[in-house]
């Protein structure tokens, strides 16, 4: 499979700033040094805790953010020094589906507007041609198209995440960002979303970066996953060799805090507890090592880099 998206050494640090100067005195590391790739075709799940900024990287990818340093290219192609111009057309490549359809669809515009409106921004057909593409795309993502005339608040929390995708889709695009897309859905919808996600790249050849902190879901959609532990990469793998054989401490706890589905089984690996410390002044060294069970003197004194424990499987821990 060909590469459709190569991230190298992302960073993405906000400035704090103070006084009547706005000085910079310090910065938030949200994303600190981060590297993947994703092929044609292909889903990259991005996991972490609440904090570890995998949502940064996501939109940092799709330059909704500008990232302070590092490289993102697109079908080989340089995009972090391109202008706003030269970001056009990759922007109709490039989509995003956020976590909450409650506040992502403008609640004054009907749903047919909403979703022909990434059409009409880059001028595409005339407006019968548009309505029809609306229509297409709303059957698409099983809406109704006697539905395209309501308003977001008219439909379910499921539908709208549908209304959601089909605007994504509009420009037909390669990549989706999917930033945490069924988090805000009952448990019985996030399936049907979620396949609904599936059936799409299937049938369109499209690639996803997966952002979420629901490592069963991570599961079921993933081709790889990246384990993001506070801006950085900490596991990188194909999915059944990372939930086969978890290497990071880190991994292990997060899939430690799975719910086994037979509640007579019980898990073997530690569990890890407290918060993820603040990205504005991370622990030294392995930025884990204040919450890792296995923690040693080196562990805070030098960061792991990120090597290759097995064919296709990384892994960033002095210890395995
Ligand atoms: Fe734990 Fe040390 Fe490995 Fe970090 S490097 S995950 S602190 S054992």
């Amino acid at each position: 499979m060909a590469t459709l998206i190569e991230v190298n050494e992302l960073k993405k640090h906000f400035p704090i700033r103070k006084g009547i100067f706005s000085r910079a005195v310090g910065a938030v590391r949200a994303v600190d040094g981060v590297s993947f790739t994703i092929n044609e075709g292909e889903t990259l799940g991005l996991v972490g805790e609440s904090g570890c900024g995998k949502t940064t990287v996501g939109r940092t990818v799709l330059r909704l953010v500008e990232p302070t340093s590092g490289e993102i290219k697109v079908r080989g192609q340089e995009i972090t020094g391109l202008s706003r111009t030269d970001m056009r057309p990759l922007r109709r490549q490039m989509q995003i589906v956020f976590q909450d359809p409650f506040s992502s669809l403008n609640p004054r515009i009907r749903v047919n507007e909403i979703v022909g409106e990434p059409l009409k921004v880059h001028g595409v057909g005339n407006k019968t041609e548009r309505n029809d593409r609306v229509e297409q795309l709303f059957k698409r993502v099983g809406m109704r198209p006697e539905q395209m005339t309501n308003y977001p608040h008219q439909f379910s929390g499921g539908q709208r995440q549908r209304v959601s995708i089909a605007r994504a889709l509009a420009l037909d695009p390669s990549f989706i960002v999917a930033d945490e897309p069924v988090s805000a859905l009952d448990v019985s919808i996030q399936a049907q979303v979620i396949n609904l996600l599936m059936d799409l790249q299937s049938e369109l050849g499209l690639s996803y970066l997966f952002v979420s902190h629901n490592l069963a879901v991570v599961e079921h959609i993933s081709h790889r996953v990246a384990v993001m532990y506070l801006g950085r990469i900490v596991e990188y793998a194909d999915k059944v060799s990372l939930f086969a054989n978890p290497v990071h401490p880190y991994t292990e706890a997060l899939l430690a805090a799975v719910p086994l589905p037979d509640p007579s089984l019980q898990r073997t690996k530690h569990r890890v507890t407290g918060d993820v410390p603040s990205p504005i002044n991370p622990p030294s060294g392995c930025h884990f090592h204040p919450r890792c069970p296995i923690a040693v003197a080196r562990c805070s004194e030098e960061r792991p880099m990120l090597r290759e424990i097995a064919p296709g499987h990384q892994a960033a821990c002095h210890l395995r």
